[in-house]
């Protein structure tokens, strides 16, 4: 039956908040237009919408606009005239693209865009000064933009069934964050570093993450309060397994950890690096540093080590790092070529785990692989700017035991 076109009017006149969610409506109703100037909240959740009107934009007082379970293909551009929008829901729909035109949503908190079909999230999106919350659960995206990092707000980030392989550097240090969900991606690694404003992390089901560092470790099982996890499980349901996924096609430092040595059952196993590092010693390996990565710490630590606030003025600097690589296979020049403003601007890989150094690393690390007393079925690696900090860490360090390595292509 046809909705009565007066019961609908009176009823937009006589609301602040308007519910009219499962009403088969596959138009945006008019009659808001007509008689809702004043509608501050609108939920349209599972109708049949295919799209947003442009006239939206008339509707000044709504803050919150809630259209989850539609079937909403595209967005008009004049949605970003919103600016008085606060919350935005658009899950459960069939958007492929995220319009730019949600950067200029000056006021947005939150942004709910789960179960799309989104690839990526548009650059517009970092100018969400205001964003506390964004869902992106549920899409097709394979990396997140490091910018992610550097929205102030940002408590709340939700990116599980994706296909993530990696999360960005800077998230690290972002300053508001209590929460990350990741879970059931393919992630082979996370962040080096711990995590600035210590969130709750969830990353179960990456059945191909098979380790962790030694900061994030002890931020996890801070998390978990308890000292003493033997069950693998504890950390991340459906993580650390042994198998790598050898399917995919990069440059990243591989390295074969000897896991057989120490306990009986399992395999030796294959951890694959971040791809900002570059270089790897071990522990005893006596060799200099590369001007490259002491000039990365060093303009770091004077520039941007106070505030970590890396949106600053860009180092005028454009020199290219290409890594010589023993066997060309493949032509690497454009995944392995670095600017030292990228590498600034993403932040340290690490920070150098000897607590009296605490050095920023970006290439070049000495590193220890071993695995905790405290979880004694995680990897767990620790990574050191110089050679006299990886010997006196893995001196200091009883709490590790050492596992043999070497590097493989
Ligand atoms: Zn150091």
């Amino acid at each position: 039956m046809d909705p009565d076109p007066v019961e609908m009017a009176n009823e937009v006149r006589s609301k602040v908040i308007l519910h009219w969610n499962c009403r088969g409506l596959a138009e945006f109703p008019e009659v808001i237009r007509l008689h809702g100037g004043h509608i501050q909240e609108i939920y349209l959740k599972w109708n049949r919408l295919t799209t947003l009107p442009p006239w939206i934009t008339e509707l000044f007082n709504v803050t919150n606009l809630y259209m989850y379970g539609n079937r909403i293909e595209r967005l008009p551009a004049e949605l970003g005239g919103m600016s008085q929008l606060t919350v935005l829901d658009l899950s459960a729909n069939r958007l492929e693209l995220v319009p730019p035109c949600i950067g200029s949503l000056s006021n947005l908190k939150s942004l709910f865009l789960s179960d799309n079909f989104i690839e990526r999230l548009p650059v517009e999106l970092s100018q969400l000064n205001n964003l506390e919350i964004l869902s992106v659960s549920g899409n097709q995206i394979v990396a997140l933009p490091e910018w992610i990092g550097s929205l102030p707000r940002l408590r709340e980030l939700y990116v599980d069934n994706n296909q993530l392989r990696e999360l960005p550097n800077r998230l690290t240090i972002a300053p508001e964050l209590t929460m990350i969900s990741v879970c059931s991606n393919r992630l082979r690694y996370l962040p080096l570093n711990g995590f600035l404003s210590a969130p709750c992390i969830r990353f179960d089901a990456n059945e191909y993450l098979n380790y962790v560092s030694y900061p994030l470790l002890f931020q996890l099982l801070s998390q978990l309060h308890t000292t003493v996890v033997h069950d693998r499980d504890c950390l991340a349901f459906g993580c650390f397994k042994t198998h790598y996924d050898t399917n995919v096609l990069n440059t990243n430092i591989k390295l074969y950890v000897r896991m057989k040595e120490l306990f009986e059952t399992d395999a030796d196993i294959i951890i694959e690096l971040p791809r900002q590092l570059l270089k790897i010693h071990e522990v005893c390996e006596n060799v200099t540093c590369s001007l490259w990565e002491l000039a990365l710490r060093k303009v770091y630590t004077e520039r941007y080590k106070h505030t970590l606030d890396v949106t600053v003025s860009p180092a005028n600097v454009t020199i290219l790092y290409k890594p010589l690589l023993k066997k060309t296979k493949l032509d690497f020049t454009l995944s392995t070529s670095y600017t030292l403003y990228n590498l600034l601007t993403n932040g340290p890989t690490c920070i150098c785990v000897n607590s009296q150094c605490q050095q920023p690393i970006f290439t070049e690390a000495w590193i220890i692989i071993g695995v905790s007393r405290h979880a004694e079925s995680t990897i767990m690696i620790a990574l050191c700017c110089s050679r006299s900090c990886a010997t006196a860490f893995a001196a200091h360090s009883s709490t590790t035991i050492n596992l043999h390595w070497h590097t493989i292509d």
